[in-house]
């Protein structure tokens, strides 16, 4: 579970080996802690002429109390004073030695293909004036909600430039995209406050798109936007899934556990040190659904998020793999969390306003050697909620999954070296990352202002280089 190499490279010794052999550094990355800033250090923000975006994004920037500076456009001036961003900074030269923590450009004015000059103009200058573990968002109008085929290729072609940008940062950097319906203006809050803090770190190369949500966009704490919610996390008793219990429960949940029997003792452990509960079954016993479902009744009335984290492999080539082997993969980790969804929406468990947040793999985008099964049920995970999102719109709820890669668990520590080796490596990070990476972009989706997200599946991989 440790990677050695990424510790002795950023040792002194490792580091003077490093640099005499020309061997790669992995950054160490900086991850967020409960009273650290938002933003740690100051953000330049700029937009294509015509962009409808910059004077909503200064204002959730001010939000986050952190400074940001522009040498671009009036307008944009008048937006950023108009949210009290700090003025003597915004009407000075930005220094030259100045470095920059997040770089934001609003690209909704681009509408012809020969605009996107415009991203050149902006990034240049600066792109090498970014410190380590720097944070830089576009943001775009998706193509399908573009007013004409000129528009739809500038805004297209902006996915090309964020993950190239992704792949040459360097330095524990990210880069993504952030397509804005119009409308969406107000939901963008939570997904700033995702992508420009270092609860991001191993998520880069992205494209989120964030739509209209109906009602008004709730006002969450900053440090608790979890607040007062309750939350189901399954498979929670160890991995990934007690990482998701922690992060959800430091943000402010009530967490219910659940995990199979004989892991009983781990639950416990988990969820009494969160102050939550615990419920152990089997996701795929006839009875789970009915029986989860009244135990969140009886406990809380209502459940507002639940996390379909629990998952399987059972790794065979399809020459060699047993039918048993199929069935009880697609069954852990696709078929059970569509019954368990179904009875929970029918009894009424899962009630309006809430969030659903699904755990898929790269497996199910790239495809895996071995794993016809696995990469089955994670790209049915990525279809059910896509084929979901728009009907549980309609009742306020919302659904999205992470797509984590290689993430330094018991289950990566048990693959053979060479392919360990090759999977921490292969992405822009040049290392794995850790469950509570996973952890933070779920309560990302699963915060009350995230009405917006529904339908995406996002990766928590490093821009790894398997896949899209
Ligand atoms: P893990 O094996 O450490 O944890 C999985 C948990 O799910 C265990 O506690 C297990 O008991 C529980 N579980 C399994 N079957 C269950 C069932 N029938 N009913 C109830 N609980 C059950 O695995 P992990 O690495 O923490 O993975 C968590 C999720 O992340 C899985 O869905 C996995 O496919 C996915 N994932 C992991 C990685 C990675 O690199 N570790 C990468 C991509 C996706």
């Amino acid at each position: 579970m440790t990677d050695t190499y990424t510790k002795l490279a950023n040792s002194p010794i490792g580091k003077l080996i490093t640099n005499q052999v020309g061997l790669p550094r992995p950054t160490i990355l900086e991850r967020w802690s409960p009273g650290d800033a938002t933003i740690g250090g100051r953000v330049l923000l700029g937009a294509a002429p015509g962009g409808r975006l910059a004077g909503d994004v200064a204002t959730v920037i001010a939000s986050f109390g952190a400074t940001a500076s522009t040498e671009l456009r009036d307008d944009l001036r008048t937006a950023a004073a108009a949210a009290g961003l700090d003025a003597a900074v915004w009407n000075a030269e930005v220094p030259g030695d100045a470095r920059f923590k997040a770089l934001v450009f609003d690209a909704t004015g681009i509408t012809d293909s020969t605009q996107l000059r415009e991203l050149h103009a902006f990034f240049h200058p600066v792109v090498r004036r970014t410190q380590p573990c720097s944070r830089v968002v576009v943001l775009g109008t998706a193509p399908e909600d573009t007013g004409s085929p000129r528009e739809a290729t500038a805004q297209r072609a902006l996915e090309g430039f964020t993950r190239s940008l992704g792949k040459e940062i360097g330095g524990g950097s990210t880069v993504q995209l952030v397509y804005v319906a119009p409308g969406a203006e107000a939901n963008l809050a939570s997904t700033l406050r995702f992508l420009l803090s270092a609860r991001s770190a191993y998520v880069s190369g992205q494209v989120v798109r964030v739509g209209k949500a109906a009602g008004k966009v709730p006002a969450v704490d900053l440090h608790r936007p979890l607040d007062g919610k309750v939350a189901l996390v399954t498979g929670a008793s160890r991995g990934i899934g007690a990482a998701i219990a922690s992060v959800l429960a430091r943000d402010g949940a009530h967490i219910v556990g659940l995990d199979i029997p004989p892991l009983a003792d781990d639950l416990a452990a988990v969820t009494g040190a969160l102050g939550g509960s615990s419920l152990t079954c089997d996701i795929t016993a006839a009875d789970a659904p009915q029986t989860i479902a009244a135990f969140l009744k009886e406990a809380h009335g209502t459940v507002d998020i639940v996390v379909h984290n629990a998952g399987i492999t059972q790794d065979r080539t399809l020459a060699r793999m047993k039918p048993e082997r199929w069935d009880r993969v697609l069954d852990i980790n696709l078929s059970a969390e569509e019954r368990i969804d179904d009875v929970l929406l029918e009894e009424g468990v899962l009630a309006a306003g809430s969030r659903i947040v699904c755990v898929s793999s790269i497996a199910g985008i790239a495809g895996n050697n071995g794993q016809t099964n696995y990469g089955t049920s994670k790209a049915g995970v990525a279809g059910m909620v896509q084929a979901l999102a728009p009907v549980l719109a309609k009742q306020r709820i919302t659904i999205n999954a992470v797509a984590p890669g290689f993430i330094e668990t018991q289950m990566t520590a048990a693959v053979p070296i060479a392919i360990r080796e090759a999977g921490r490596r292969m992405n822009s990070m040049s290392q794995g990352g850790l469950p509570v990476d996973v952890a933070e972009a779920i309560a990302w989706l699963a915060a009350p202002d995230s009405g917006g997200l529904n339908g995406n599946v996002v990766r928590v991989c490093g821009q790894s280089l398997l896949g899209a």
